[in-house]
């Protein structure tokens, strides 16, 4: 038998094709930039050409391929041109969350040796808390900071500006080259990193394109409410640029009626956050006036999206939710919850609520406590795993080497997959509440009692105790007028869960508790019963 070699050309994937097509095709489309005073607007081709400057200068600065430039910025224009610049030349852009607590930005601009650092003029404050305690060759900051902290720093335009061409011609790159650092937000512990390829950015934000994803497109004009710090904005910048989508960046103006009147006015068609955003924007589009018709569809992840949520979308704007799922280790994009052909009214909002459909790409199983691997029957409850060419193979510097084997990852998540591919996700592995050697759901108590009308917000831990090791404690934030009934909230679980799983404990919080991300904090709500900072009602 004869056989034969391929005959395809091997061309390497890098980010400079999707550069370069960004370039030769969608030169005209446009970033826009939320500032305090109005909308700043450029085209790609502005942004290349800025990015290219931006590569000569950081050159200049003596930057070497492999190392890290890391960022310290809000979502806008110059974030975007150090997502074009950095990995495109051979460096490695670290992109750091400004949310973090110092000690932990620290930790991780040391961690990942930060070569320069490029810092918003707002954020100043942040570095100065901890000067003392890094040690980058170089500070560009963007835009004038009100105090400068007694820091030296270089200015972004004035660098910009020592490069009188753009002319940079990106250089041929393996694609196995690091092209991004991105570490977890650190709910437990500190930091792990991750660091994707050129080659798994290229997969990615194809993947981001196709029909049973998000679709995204030239006729798209996407809000990134995502910080480009939480997993690359899920794909959105690199996504953008290289099927022609204009993209909009809010800053720092994310609180609801800023967000709803930047759709009134720029109208995106798709915007992307975590779901306590879209609680905030739901609570003031429906008192305001604001004209959100633009928008094909809000993607929101991170954390389990409430059915109730998608409902009153749907019901009181018209809008329609689209969950997806995903982690830092997995760039992110793992599953998003198009609902099947035909599904319509209740059925659908059932898909949608789901954590989410399998994308292509991207292997997944469950595995048992005993390490079996169980049928994708949408009932077996086991940890998922995942692998797939942008799913990562370790941490940096080789951490928590357990998260790995035989070459998948062991997300904690903990859930089911049915045979159709629909992931739901009944907990994180280190929320589960074992009571009397049984699971309960933390998250789908969570979505049940968001469901009833008094309650804004909700959240389940487990709590010690003494007959059945752990029982849930539900905290919920009522809305606005509203007081705990904890009978009533009890009886509005009771047709839907087992009856073991209502909880007895429940406690009011004035507001949730965040992670720097947006999810629901529950490290620190632990922290707080533990210290016994909440006061319990038990029945
Ligand atoms: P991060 O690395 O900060 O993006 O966090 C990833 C984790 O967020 C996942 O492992 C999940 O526990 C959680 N997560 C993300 N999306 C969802 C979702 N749609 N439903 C439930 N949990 C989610």
């Amino acid at each position: 038998m004869t056989s034969f070699p391929s005959t395809m050309q091997v061309a390497p994937l890098t980010v400079r094709d999707i550069v370069h097509h960004a370039e030769r095709v969608y030169s005209d489309r446009r970033i826009f930039t939320v500032e305090a005073d109005g909308v700043r607007e450029a085209t790609f081709a502005e942004v290349i050409s800025r990015a290219r400057r931006l590569a000569t200068a950081l050159e200049n600065l003596g930057v070497t391929r492999g190392e890290r430039v890391a960022t310290l910025m809000w979502n806008n224009q110059e974030h975007l041109e150090a997502y074009v610049a950095v990995p495109t030349m051979g460096a490695v852009l670290h992109t750091l969350n400004l949310r973090l607590f110092p000690d932990q930005l620290a930790y991780v601009i040391n961690d990942a040796d930060d070569a320069v650092i490029i810092a918003d003029a707002s954020v100043l404050g942040l570095i100065a808390r901890i000067r003392d305690r890094i040690s980058p060759r170089h500070l560009i900051v963007r835009g004038t900071p009100e105090d400068s902290y007694g820091l030296e720093f270089l200015d972004y335009e004035e660098l910009l500006a020592t490069v009188d061409n753009d002319d940079y011609s990106w250089p041929d790159l393996d694609e196995n080259t690091p092209a991004i650092a991105c570490y977890t937000s650190g709910t437990t512990g500190d930091p792990k990193g991750v660091v994707y390829s050129h080659r798994s950015l290229w997969l990615h934000s194809l993947a981001i394109q196709t029909q049973n994803s998000i679709a995204l497109g030239e006729s798209d004009r996407a809000l990134l409410v995502v910080p480009m710090f939480h997993v690359n904005a899920w794909g959105m910048p690199y996504g953008g640029l290289w099927c022609g989508a204009d993209l909009v960046m809010p800053q720092m103006f994310l609180k609801g009626e800023h967000l709803a009147s930047t759709i009134q006015q720029l109208r995106p068609t798709l915007a992307l956050g975590v779901p306590t955003i879209w609680m905030d924007l739901l609570r003031a589009a429906t008192t305001g006036e604001y004209d959100l018709s633009s928008l094909r569809v809000l993607v929101a992840g991170g954390a389990a999206v409430p059915a109730t949520l998608i409902r009153a979308y749907r019901d009181q704007l018209g809008l329609t939710v689209l969950q997806g799922w995903g982690m830092t280790e997995t760039s992110p994009l793992v599953a998003v919850a198009v609902p099947p052909i035909g599904a319509e009214g209740e059925d659908e909002i059932t898909y949608r609520a789901k954590t989410g459909r399998l994308v292509a790409g991207v292997e997944i199983r469950v595995v048992n406590e005993e390490g079996e691997v169980l049928p994708h029957d949408g009932k077996s409850v086991g940890e998922l795993e995942l692998r797939g060419p942008w799913i990562a193979a370790s941490y940096i510097k080789g951490r928590e080497p357990d998260s790995f084997h035989d070459g998948w990852l062991r997300t904690g998540d903990i859930g089911t997959v049915d045979a159709r591919g629909f992931i739901v996700i009944s907990d994180r592995r280190k929320d589960v509440i074992k009571s009397g050697g049984e699971w309960i759901s933390s998250v789908e108590l969570e979505n049940l009692v968001m469901g009833h009308p008094s309650v804004h917000q909700a959240a389940v831990i487990a709590v010690p105790h003494e007959r059945w090791q752990e029982r849930p404690l539900c905290l919920v934030v009522l809305r606005e007028g509203e007081d705990l009934d904890v009978e009533d909230l009890r009886r509005h679980l009771a047709p839907h869960v087992a009856s073991w799983w209502i909880p007895e404990f429940w406690a009011t919080l004035p507001e949730m508790p965040l992670t720097s991300v947006g999810k629901f904090d529950k490290r620190e709500l632990r922290r707080r019963h533990g210290e016994g900072e909440i006061e319990v009602v038990s029945v």
